[in-house]
């Protein structure tokens, strides 16, 4: 980290208190850190990319992913290493993190990637949480960024795809699918009525507009 400026360190502690920001936060931490420190402003990326190669000693990144239903960016601060669910523990009590671990798993088994809020709180009985409490649980990790409330369901929130990504993809190999347009993981997107290949509304919305392309990217059949 000795490469790095104060600015640098101050958007870094930010990370570390808050651990996401929307795009529009991000900008404007990355400004007032400049300011603050009176140094000249970088490029926002060359910024994250510096901070980048100074933290990933410490298997830390700043990384940006794609909300899947807005389809706005956020950054997370994450930590590549293996085992990203145990490190949890110190921020949650054994309980917290075994429901949490019980909705990644209905999440990831299911078609549409959510489970609904009820099936949530059965989850919470089978553990002997009273369900109560299981809400208070679920709203924590809403709260932290890791969950979303979406139409009487619950789906996974911008910074579980991201700082998970590593884990799902080992954890759930078989079971994942992964966008063709942005090779991430897609949960909530759109499945092409041929070929069933998911791809991310976003992705789509980019791939769609302003081009010729009306085929689906996988199959090459025209997208209905
Ligand atoms: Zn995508
Ligand atoms: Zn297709």
């Amino acid at each position: 980290m000795t490469s790095l400026g104060d600015q640098h360190r101050m958007f870094i502690q930010a990370f570390m208190w808050k651990k996401f920001f929307s795009s529009d936060e991000v900008r404007q931490l990355h400004k007032e850190c400049h300011v603050k420190n009176k140094v000249p402003r970088t490029e926002l990326k060359n910024f994250v990319d510096r901070i980048n190669s100074a933290i990933s000693p410490m298997n830390m990144a700043i990384k940006k992913g794609t909300d899947e239903i807005s389809g706005e960016d956020y950054y997370v601060l994450i930590n590549a290493d293996d085992n990203q669910i145990s490190r949890l523990s110190s921020e949650y009590k054994p309980k917290e993190l075994e429901l949490f671990k019980k909705i990644i798993n209905s999440i990831v088994l299911s078609d549409e990637g959510k489970v609904k809020s009820i099936d949530a709180l059965n989850l919470a009985d089978e553990i002997n949480v009273p369900k109560k409490d299981g809400e208070e649980i679920v709203n924590k990790f809403c709260e932290d960024g890791w969950l979303m409330k979406n139409d009487g369901c619950i789906i996974f929130a911008t910074r579980a795809i991201v700082e998970l990504q590593h884990f799902l993809r080992k954890e759930f190999k078989d079971d994942v699918t992964i966008c063709t347009l942005c090779q991430n993981i897609v949960f909530q997107g759109d499945i092409c009525t041929s070929c069933r290949k998911k791809i991310h509304h976003h992705c789509r919305n980019k791939y769609f507009s302003g081009t010729r392309n009306s085929t689906c990217p996988s199959c090459k059949v025209e997208w209905k």
